[in-house]
């Protein structure tokens, strides 16, 4: 870790709210070089929907390994492949399935947004793009343009719906009816001041933006509205796919069928691979189009194909499903012990606990201000207690659950209950600092990304 800090890069993240030496792991457990262990609910940022080294994942990784295969073939078929996009293609939403189209991006999430803005710009001719506050969709240039940054690119950004935080100080069906009104409105107004757009890109559960789940009936609207307006609708399912959410897709839950999917972590079974899908309308691009040399990872493809099998085999968007909402109801039980945690919301296994400051005052109506020390605190807590946990949300105050889909009940347990300490030791700590001093301690490092 030394060696680390003098020789590696400052914009590292990870290396720095987890100073731990990964040498070993497997389900959800890591075990650090110092000998310690510890139940990961980070899951490589998402990506390991059956937690670390699953038997069927290195069996699969094995096979291709001792078959002689090419490990690196550009975009040619290759068996490996073949199996990948059967078994993808068998997943999809039906209606989506029938008549797709698939196209290998280079490694990252970030690679398949590029290409999925690329494809619909092509498509339609317009250079807009439609998408939302908070978002998040990586860091290359048209991904970075389209989260909820500085926009750069010709972006317009709608409200997302969010129940705490509620744009229009509402939250539930009436802040969602809003922000979608919002959507309808402005595209509907020939002045609204909208750059004619190519697509619209959504998340069905914001992620990195704080765990946010887009409410079902929102989402149906505004696939009607982007459908009536003849508007690719491009869900990134990047974070929340292949099971994560209770559903194997999150545009599941609300029945929607996106025109365009994107694709990465989970589906690489802990390896690189991102893919976009799309209705074979949309394929007008010309070859070339889209490139890169990483398209063709072999290894990552059979991992994914085991991963996407076995989740769709053993039910476990179900699990995913039951297990989260035992979860939640904990972490709300947890919650009204106390008042520093502002809320826990979720879907699945996917889950968020928003760490706020209610000596802080509000805003006139609205909840207390985020408190990004206190989401350091419990993620720090988390890790002296043998557990790993992501902090994100809009203001960094949120502790993110995204543990393997495989965790068992009794594991479920042990991180609820550490979880639970960590909560109780860090507000402590903050509320004594109160009391002290009356006001909080700045975190000691400034949180990474
Ligand atoms: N989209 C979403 C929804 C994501 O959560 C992420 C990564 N957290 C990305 C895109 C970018 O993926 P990558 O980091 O692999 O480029």
């Amino acid at each position: 870790m030394r060696r680390q800090s003098l020789r590696e890069s400052a914009a590292r993240t990870y290396a720095r709210s987890l100073p731990i030496v990964p040498v070993r792991a497997r389900g959800v457990t890591i075990e650090g070089a110092d000998g310690r262990r510890y139940l990961d609910c980070l899951s490589g940022a998402g990506t390991l929907a059956l937690g670390h080294n699953h038997p069927v994942v290195l069996e699969a990784v094995r096979k291709v390994l001792d078959s002689g295969a090419p490990l690196q073939v550009l975009d040619m078929a290759t068996p490996v492949k073949d199996a990948f996009t059967t078994e993808l293609f068998a997943n999809l939403p039906r209606e989506l399935a029938d008549d797709a189209r698939v196209q290998f991006c280079g490694p990252a999430g970030t690679d398949a947004v590029e290409a999925a803005l690329t494809l619909v710009r092509t498509a339609t001719g317009n250079s807009g793009l439609l998408a939302f506050s908070g978002a998040y969709h990586g860091m290359t240039t048209g991904s970075l343009d389209a989260s909820g940054g500085a926009p750069r690119g010709r972006v317009t950004r709608l409200p997302y719906p969010q129940d705490y935080r509620c744009p229009f100080g509402e939250g539930g069906e009436r802040g969602a009816d809003l922000c979608a009104r919002w959507a309808e409105s402005l595209l509907a107004d020939p002045k609204g001041g909208v750059p004619a757009p190519a697509g619209m890109l959504v998340e069905p559960v914001q992620g990195e933006g704080g765990v946010i789940p887009a409410p079902d009936d929102w989402l149906r609207r505004m696939r009607r509205l982007t459908a009536a307006h003849g508007i690719p609708l491009i869900a990134d399912e990047v974070q929340t796919g292949v099971g994560r959410t209770g559903a194997f897709w999150g545009v599941d839950h609300s029945g929607v069928v996106p025109d365009v999917m994107v694709l990465s972590k989970a589906i690489g079974g802990s390896l690189p691979l991102a893919v976009v899908v799309y209705r074979s309308a949309l394929d007008q691009w010309r070859p070339g189009a889209h490139a890169g040399t990483f398209r063709g990872n072999q290894l990552a493809m059979a991992a994914g194909t085991a991963t996407l099998a076995y989740v769709r085999e053993n039910r476990l968007a179900d699990r995913a499903a039951a297990l989260g909402a035992r979860m939640l109801a904990a972490l709300r039980d947890l919650a009204g012990h106390h008042p520093r945690i502002g809320d826990v919301r979720g879907r699945g296994l996917m889950i968020g606990i928003e760490l706020v400051d209610p000596e802080a005052g509000a805003a006139a109506g609205g909840p207390p201000p985020a408190d990004p020390a206190l989401g350091l605190a419990v993620q720090r807590e988390c890790l002296s207690r043998g557990l790993i946990v992501e902090l994100g949300g809009r203001h960094r105050s949120v502790v993110r659950l995204l543990p393997p889909l495989t965790l068992t009940d009794e594991q479920a347990t042990a991180v609820l209950d550490r979880l639970a300490d960590a909560v109780a030791v860090a507000c402590a700590a903050a509320d004594g600092a109160r009391n002290r001093s009356g006001s909080h301690p700045d975190p000691s490092a400034k949180e990474p990304q």
